[in-house]
């Protein structure tokens, strides 16, 4: 099956019981045993739901995993994949992750006794230099929030193997329909199904995936123990999203690029960020490990002009955080998304106070350009 297919048909997608073109949506905690143990696969919906079973086996299918876990949130994902390692265990992260993963890190993981060393996944001599003997893992995201910075997935996967070290990957900017990072070396994979596998701004989900048989075990003892699991409605919801994914992810590109062209071309504008550019550093690598660029642009003002009221002036581009749905979002990180990271941090990472993210959506590209236009003109 290929990619649109498998989004559509991929997992479990209907009912045999009745034929129903969607799976019903278990709305149960429990399920009848005939006799003392003996059941149809279920027992407790912590541990199993069908309408849950249908999302987790089609992300499975859609990265090339062996087994899917739907969780309440990505952050749920994030804290379930972290438990798999011990106090005094090290893991390298990526310096350009989401923040709330920051913030688990910091504030509740190196409280339990993990240690983690943070590099620019983009120069693989710092991820060499980073390991060390008790070193389990590196995650990185790619590409990253909000400079769209491209890691080349295989490179690190090749690297850190030498060393038995497992490779996570967050893989929500991209989506599977532009990159499968465990066909590339990762062994897990991560995704904020809060944002384009869902796809509409109305769910928040988590979902991980793995081509390890013993990892899936893994996982699927933390998940079930933890219990961040997603419930059936919201599980129904992000199965329904992702039906869509391949033209929706098509839709927002195409409107990207229509956008960074325009962007191109304005006085107003000092730099963009968008890994489909030649100039972009990430550029030959994203050519060669993704199918697409996406639908994230990041751009900075010329110094000095007002961020605040640029966004503000917009009137069909949302105001909003978040990313990856129909509906165009812009924000802007250094007062919005990475607020939280000092002025110091985001000036060492490249965030200035002009910089832009604008989270393409599948509007008419002619709406949103004549939007930026007007917006311009206020600054
Ligand atoms: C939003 C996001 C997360 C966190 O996911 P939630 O669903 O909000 O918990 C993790 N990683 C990335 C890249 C994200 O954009």
């Amino acid at each position: 099956m290929r990619m649109k297919t498998t989004f559509i048909h991929g997992g479990i997608s209907h009912d045999e019981a009745t034929g129903s073109v969607n799976v019903p949506i278990h709305q149960t905690t429990t399920y009848k045993q005939e006799k003392v143990g003996v059941h149809k696969g279920f027992e407790y919906s912590r541990t199993g739901n069908p309408t849950r079973l249908a999302l987790e086996k089609l992300i499975a299918d859609m990265e090339g995993g062996v087994r899917g876990f739907a969780f309440g949130s990505g952050a749920a994902g994030t804290h379930t994949i972290f438990s798999l390692f011990s106090k005094g265990d090290h893991i390298i992260v990526g310096d350009d992750v989401y923040g709330g993963t920051y913030r688990l890190i910091n504030k509740i993981l190196k409280r339990l006794g993990l240690t983690f060393t943070i590099v620019d996944t983009t120069d693989l001599s710092t991820i060499e230099e980073a390991i060390q003997d008790n070193t389990k893992a590196i995650f990185l995201e790619t590409p990253t929030n909000p400079l769209l910075k491209v890691t080349d997935i295989q490179a690190v996967a090749d690297i850190v193997k030498k060393h038995e070290l497992i490779t996570i990957v967050d893989n929500t900017f991209a989506t599977p329909y532009n990159q499968r990072p465990l066909e590339l070396g990762a062994d897990i994979v991560l995704h904020s199904a809060s944002k384009y596998l869902g796809g509409h701004s109305d769910v928040v989900a988590g979902l991980v995936t793995t081509n390890k048989d013993e990892l899936a075990d893994e996982l699927g003892f933390l998940q079930n123990a933890i219990g961040g699991i997603l419930g059936p409605q919201d599980s129904w919801i992000v199965q329904r999203g992702i039906k869509t994914l391949g033209i929706r992810m098509e839709a927002h590109e195409a409107n990207a690029k229509t956008i960074v062209a325009f962007l191109q071309g304005h006085e107003k504008v000092d730099k963009i960020y968008y890994p489909g550019l030649p100039s972009h550093p990430g550029h030959e690598t994203a050519k060669k490990q993704t199918s697409g660029f996406g639908g994230m642009i990041s751009f900075e003002l010329k110094e000095g002009l007002p961020a605040a009221v640029f966004v503000e002036s917009l009137s069909l581009i949302t105001l909003a955080e978040s990313l990856g749905a129909v509906e165009s979002l812009i924000e802007i990180p250094a007062l919005m998304t990475h607020g939280a990271v000092s002025p110091e941090d985001r000036e060492k990472a490249g965030i200035k106070d002009e910089l832009i993210r604008l989270s393409v959506g599948i509007e008419d590209s002619e709406d949103l350009i004549d939007d930026l236009k007007q917006a311009f003109d206020q600054i």
